[in-house]
């Protein structure tokens, strides 16, 4: 990277910005740490609501940013997708529109933006990869989020082809870890589940977890994440999109993940599925040969080591998180 490169990272107060903060402060081997010429700015919607294009431009014209690393989202699981899929669209859309428009405004040398693996069609073939994103609808649970996070990379296209930007994106599995959404309707079902766990442990009630627990999916955790989110900043030149994952054979069952927050937090109470309760696609298996051949050495924290240490954040933190 040029010196004195300056990453503005949108979206740095949530799940995978505060990863990406962790990664840059306490990593310290060149690939995946700080370097000594560059100025990181992480923001959360406090420095300005993406949604509004004067704030992202003074944004951009207070910072003046290099690269740029677009998190910022409206995100949640399948409950809240179901419940507001036009703000899912609109929002994200709005967001995507003024930060891409104004790097390239400010002549920013790479952004990274984020798509992710439930965007990929309904009916398709498993595995998926990345050069099937637009190849049918998605499922229809998600399609405000889902055709609004595609226009990133139809948008990324469009301004290399018409103005030479190098903008890309990343396609990340189901991640979880430390600064998750723990709310215990509109959360992604890992945090959403630790929550529950939690609260069936101190109420003494049974912990019941909402579908059938047979879907399968792919986690990644959020500071390995992170680090595949530094590297392709600094490494990866492609447009198209590169999915950030576990390997097929590292997909779990929505009851392993139960199981393992159970283990995790030591909850010796009464444990049931709510089959009543919808399940979503059953899988999404995604591929990760593309990620594996730029990066073969890169090493995943096993699961469950991921799951405990991402429970004991949210037990010593459970006052003050997102909830
Ligand atoms: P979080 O919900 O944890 O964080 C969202 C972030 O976006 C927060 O920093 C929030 O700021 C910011 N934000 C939201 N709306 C606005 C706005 N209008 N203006 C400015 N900032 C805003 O999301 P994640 O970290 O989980 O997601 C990061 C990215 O990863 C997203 O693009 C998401 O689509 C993608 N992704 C996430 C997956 C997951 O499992 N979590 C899976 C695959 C992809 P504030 O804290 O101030 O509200």
């Amino acid at each position: 990277m040029a010196s004195e490169s300056v990453i503005l990272v949108t979206g740095g107060s949530g799940l995978v910005g505060e990863a990406v903060k962790w990664v840059i402060e306490n990593e310290t081997g060149e690939r995946f740490g700080k370097r000594e010429n560059e100025k990181w700015i992480f923001l959360s919607s406090k420095d300005g609501d993406l949604r509004k294009e004067a704030d992202v431009k003074a944004i951009f014209e207070k910072y003046k940013p290099t690269h740029v690393i677009h998190l910022a989202a409206m995100v949640g699981g399948l409950f809240k997708n179901m419940k507001y899929k036009l703000d899912f669209l609109r929002e994200n859309m709005m967001m995507n529109e003024n930060i891409l428009w104004q790097s390239k405004e400010f002549n920013v040398k790479k952004v990274v933006s984020c798509l992710s693996t439930c965007i990929f069609p309904d009916k398709t073939t498993y595995p998926i990869d990345e050069t099937m994103v637009h190849d049918g609808p998605p499922h229809d649970s998600n399609f405000g989020y889902a055709y609004g996070k595609r226009m990133i990379d139809v948008y990324n296209h469009a301004y290399n082809e018409q103005f030479g930007c190098h903008f890309t994106s990343v396609i990340p599995t189901n991640v979880f870890g430390p600064h998750d959404n723990y709310e215990l309707e509109g959360s992604h079902v890992l945090p959403g589940l630790t929550h529950k766990c939690y609260l069936a442990k101190k109420n003494n009630t049974p912990f019941v977890v909402w579908g059938s627990g047979k879907p399968l999916r792919q986690f990644i955790y959020s500071r390995d994440l992170a680090k595949l989110f530094i590297w392709t900043l600094r490494e990866y030149e492609e447009i198209d999109p590169i999915i950030l994952s576990v390997g097929e054979d590292d997909e779990v069952s929505i009851k392993d993940v139960a199981d393992g927050i159970v283990k995790a937090m030591d909850f010796q109470g009464e444990y049931a599925f709510d089959s009543t309760k919808a399940d979503g696609q059953y899988k999404k298996t995604a591929n990760n040969a593309k990620l594996m051949k730029y990066i073969p050495d890169f090493e995943f924290t096993p699961f469950d080591v991921a799951i405990k240490e991402s429970v004991e954040w949210f037990e010593q933190n459970y006052d003050t998180l997102r909830k």
